[in-house]
């Protein structure tokens, strides 16, 4: 027996274990091997040393949670500290937490390889060389400190306020670093999501005004993926385990995926499309749900801007005749060399420009001129529309377009009819940051929510900030005054997020430069498309003043900074974070795990440097201490946003913002704490998430109480405005305000059937089928759903062009972070060429065969995987691979080293040597026994900014051939003024706002913005 009575544990044989039948050795822990450690144990947990075998040796852990930082998940973890050797044995999920469940993935538990990484930064360095070299010498946080205080505060004094810019990658908070950038006065944050998810993230905000689907997988009819959510997709593991629930209690799962992913083979129907036709598919599920009259009438009449779609006909309609002839929107003349490929939308944006005011086409494929108003416009008249509207949306024309059977594409039409309001669908990266418009499949697939009436439904989709909650904070900084063109550029008014991609471009022609910048948890030389030119940019000083690279690992981009700064791990730091996992309301706390420990033991800690290994800080402590050090005088007025309340004119700690948070901003926490004889930060750091409601529901449809309405009036279109101020209670879920009326009061509700509801955080307060911002924005051929054909559609290649697929994740690694996990690159560390079998045979290649990859910019060199995975014709490439070092030093379990050949605008890329055995303080290092990292295939890829979500459209027109005998496995060559000419090619696709506003404004005020800088500063500079 190992267990004893002070640990509460009963003697073996006599518990519950006998009771479940269980197979398994019960151990110490006197419960079933696979639960889950029950929480009051968590003080002294006992488990039997593995590695002692056969002898029966106890370990003692405490375990403490946090939260994995390996994806935007934010998966429960619970760390494994041994209570001997004070250090971190293993992670394994956190139960508590409502959204992961304590369930995770393979890259949940190998945060430990990332904590253990024999190659982590662990010293603050400062470049020692030119940028680039590979020079570093070791400098302390006081000089880095200080030096970068100093610039940011002469900036801030020289009002060079826009040359400072702090570029996140994965943000893993929320909303933290945008208020110490507020504190500073400046609009400077920049972030990835513009090649990540802004395609997605418009086509739902101009549905419902909130830019993210949380879909009730779990209880749904019908599930339909537009992305591989079982594997890799968004909210990757939360989702994908509520999916298997849904499937477990009979949902059907539809998923659509050019190659057979893991998903896709879960699938009770698999639609592998030409890529960008996905919208189509999904437009004639609708027009059979409308033309059978299978879509839910009722939800529609109430909650669909059908109004204002008709009023907008009655102000442009019966003004063009009836036999106009119109280019198809989206159609692409066929170019002959790659330069002339260019958009005939473009083409003709002047004659859509020059009509905009007088046209009734709003739909970039079907002609709805012959539609003329009624006098009396009403529901039935709407309806007829529809029919009309969509009548050419039939199986057959999607099956054209994508080559998937009519017959396959009506049986799924009739399973999504059956699925009434528990319809559940997701589409995050996949199609949307493909192809050009991509957010159109977003829009599409809402639309068949919105038919059936599955939204806020249970097994439907909720917009995802009703899923979600953010706590007020202690200090809320006033918005920026100022606007920042290098990240809002005006060509892109109605743009999802910042122009980041492009910011290389913006330097390079002179839309000013860079005094500091931040990167953090970035790599854009590896990340983004063209990252030849990243490379030119962040090697020149006169564009780039100062960079310094927050991360806790090497990568590409850390090797052009100046300084690089070691910050935390998800188990070393500080953050918080909500997510739209399921329709429910949660909060999760990432901490450091063994600060939390020795706090538990009594140990009064203040910087979490002292708990980390070497100078690891976390960025919490980092940029308060650095807005502090900014003006510690207090002269600028900024470092009163950093100041304690406890203990004026000292700085905040996070304790104190912590439990300010906890104490004050969430509802129901300070009670349960109590129950339990803890403050609410001793909660949250022994817990580590609280769930606020285990059920949302329908907040649209919530009649606004009285107290809400306050000198209330009400616009045309049934929209209520009251001059009541929001409710003071956080436990009221509050509807993002679009926008206020002209005399200062604040949208409240719409009027629906006489009763004033909450309604959509969008302009017109319901789901907007017609966009009013689109067509007052010069974008009126879009503004109903429609299908437009992308930049890769057929029309547009060349016939020996093929589309290649180059976004796919594998469930393994995560882009640039898990490179110094070791257990994941074991198992995935390559990334061929999937190539279908005719293809290859046409090509005369075979699997391990070398091909050349040829995009509108360059080539890269990779091996081929013959595969049936993949439609005929098309090719994908996973995006972890081929990462590289230019150096020895630095990361070296999945990287390779090559050589950088520069020539005026031409590069080449060299691989030097692979990776392999080497000694370190992990003896593991010297059993790797692969070479292959695979390709670093974004280099060579250019810029595709679609004109409207501002979405990087990674789908690549390519031309594939056998390698050459020249050529070498992983050889990279690229010519930047080609990347130049295609930036300048798409740029001259975008209906810029000072041409195109219909109201003086850079953007509409309605639309998320992170940041959002003071609202006099939206006005255009000559519209004061
Ligand atoms: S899905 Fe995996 S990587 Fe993402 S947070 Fe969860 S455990 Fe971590």
């Amino acid at each position: 027996m190992v267990a004893t009575e002070s640990n509460n544990q009963a003697p073996l044989g006599s518990t519950d274990i006998d009771s479940h039948n269980e197979t398994f050795y019960p151990g110490p822990s006197r419960i079933h091997l696979a639960a889950f450690p029950p929480k009051e144990r968590w003080d002294d947990w006992t488990e039997l040393d593995s590695q002692a075998w056969p002898r029966r040796k106890e370990r003692h852990y405490s375990l403490v949670p946090t939260t994995c930082f390996n994806c935007e998940s934010a998966c429960g973890l619970l760390a494994y500290i041994d209570k001997d050797t004070k250090q971190i044995q293993k992670f394994e999920g956190n139960p508590e937490n409502p959204g992961s469940r304590g369930r995770n993935c393979a890259k949940g538990p190998a945060t430990l390889n990332q904590v253990t990484d024999p190659d982590r930064i662990l010293y603050p360095l400062k470049r020692a060389g030119k940028r680039g070299e590979g020079k570093w010498e070791r400098v302390s946080w006081d000089e880095v400190l200080d030096t970068i205080a100093g610039r940011i505060r002469k900036a801030i004094v020289e009002d060079r306020r826009d040359e400072i810019m702090y570029h996140v990658g994965r943000p893993g908070e929320d909303g933290f670093t945008e208020r110490i950038l507020a504190a500073w006065g400046v609009d400077g944050h920049n972030s990835h999501t513009n090649i990540c998810s802004s395609g997605a993230r418009e086509g739902y905000q101009l549905w419902m005004g909130l830019d993210r689907p949380s879909p009730d997988h779990a209880n749904a009819k019908v599930i339909l993926l537009i992305s591989a959510h079982l594997e890799s997709g968004h909210y990757f593991n939360p989702h994908a385990q509520r999916i298997i629930d849904g499937k477990t209690s009979g949902a059907k799962l539809i998923v659509f995926d050019t190659r057979l992913s893991n998903t896709a083979t879960h699938a009770d129907h698999y639609i592998s499309p030409y890529p960008g036709s996905e919208a189509a598919i999904l437009l004639s599920i609708a027009n059979y749900l409308i033309q059978n009259n299978l879509y839910n009438r009722e939800f529609v009449r109430c909650w669909w801007n059908w109004e204002e779609y008709l009023e907008q006909r009655s102000e442009v309609g019966g003004q063009r005749s009836e036999t106009d002839e119109e280019p198809r929107s989206g159609e692409m003349f066929i170019a002959t060399r790659p330069d002339q490929v260019m958009f005939r939308e473009q083409r003709n944006a002047e004659h859509f420009a020059a009509r905009e005011t007088n046209s009734s086409k709003v739909d970039g494929s079907i002609n709805i001129s012959r539609l003329r108003r009624e006098d009396n416009p009403n529901f039935d008249e709407f309806e007829r529309m529809l029919k009309e509207l969509y009548a050419e949306y039939t199986f057959e024309f999607a099956a054209t377009e994508s080559g998937v059977e009519a017959r396959v594409l009506e049986e799924v039409a009739k399973l999504v009819s059956t699925a009434g309001t528990r319809f559940s669908s997701h589409n995050w990266r996949s199609a949307t940051s493909g192809i050009s418009h991509g957010w159109s499949v977003a829009r599409a697939l809402f639309m068949l929510n919105s038919l059936l009436g599955a939204v806020a439904t249970e097994g439907g989709v909720f917009p995802n900030a009703w899923n979600k909650f953010v706590p007020k904070p202690i200090y809320s900084p006033p918005h920026p005054k100022m606007w920042n063109e290098k990240t809002w550029p005006r060509e892109f008014p109605l743009a999802m997020n910042e122009m980041s991609f492009l910011l290389p471009h913006f330097l390079k022609e002179g839309r000013g430069r860079l005094d500091t910048y931040f990167t953090r948890v970035y790599n854009p030389v590896w990340t983004n498309p063209d990252g030849f030119s990243w490379i030119e940019a962040l090697t020149d000083e006169k564009l780039v003043g100062c960079h310094v690279a927050l991360t806790p690992v090497w990568n590409e981009t850390t090797y052009f900074a100046d300084y690089i700064l070691p910050m935390g791990l998800g188990p070393e730091r500080h953050d918080l974070h909500s997510y739209e996992t399921h329709d429910s309301q949660w909060l999760g706390f990432r901490q450091p795990v063994m600060r939390a420990a020795r706090a538990r033991d009594g140990e009064d800690i203040t910087d979490t440097r002292e708990v980390n290994p070497g100078e690891v800080w976390e960025e919490n402590e980092f940029w308060m201490e650095l807005t502090w050090r900014i003006d510690a005088s207090g002269s600028l007025g900024i470092r009163q946003f950093v100041e304690s309340k406890k203990n004026p004119g000292t700085r905040l700690s996070v304790d104190e913002y912590y439990g300010f948070i906890f104490e004050n901003s969430v509802p129901g926490l300070p009670e349960k704490a109590a129950a339990e004889n803890l403050t609410p930060l001793e909660f949250m750091r022994r817990y580590g998430s609280f769930e606020i409601s285990r059920k949302i529901g329908a907040i649209y449809e919530e009649t606004v109480p009285g107290a809400e309405l306050e000198d209330v009036c009400e616009d045309r279109l049934g929209r209520v405005f009251t001059r009541a101020s929001k409710p003071a209670s956080s436990n009221v879920v509050p509807v993002p305000s679009p926008d206020g009326d002209a005399e200062g009061r604040r949208l409240v509700g719409v009027k629906v059937d006489g009763e004033i509801k909450r309604g959509f955080p969008t302009p017109s307060g319901k789901l907007e089928f017609f966009s009013r911002t689109l067509a007052d924005w010069g974008w009126r051929e879009y503004a109903i759903p429609t299908y437009i054909k992308s930049h890769v559609h057929p029309d547009n290649l060349e016939p020996d062009q093929t589309i290649l697929i180059s976004t796919f994740r594998l469930p393994i690694q995560i882009h640039t972070r898990s490179a110094n996990a070791k257990w994941l690159n074991e198992i995935a560390h390559t990334n061929p060429l999937w190539l279908h079998p005719s293809h290859a045979q046409t090509l005369a290649v075979r699997t391990g065969d070398l091909v050349r990859v040829e995009t509108e910019i360059g080539y890269f060199v990779v091996k081929a995987w013959v595969t049936e995975g993949i439609k005929p014709g098309i090719v994908a490439c996973s995006h972890h691979m081929g990462r590289w070092k230019t150096h020895e030093s630095g990361q070296k379990q999945l990287t390779a080293t090559v050589r950088l050949d520069h020539e005026g605008d031409a590069w080449g890329m060299k691989r030097e040597r692979g990776t392999g055995p080497y000694e370190s303080t992990d003896a593991d290092s010297l059993r790797i026994w692969w070479s292959d990292v695979g390709v670093h295939q974004n280099l060579t890829f250019p810029v595709h900014p679609d004109p409207i979500s501002g979405m990087h459209c990674w789908h690549q027109a390519v031309r594939v051939r056998k390698a050459e005998s020249t050529d070498s496995y992983g050889d990279v060559h690229v010519d930047t003024e080609k990347s130049r000419q295609v930036y300048r090619k798409w740029l001259r696709m975008t209906r810029p706002a000072d041409q195109h506003s219909p109201d003086g404004n850079r953007r509409p005020y309605w639309m998320l913005r992170p940041l959002k800088p003071a609202r006099e500063f939206y006005r255009l500079p000559n519209n004061k």
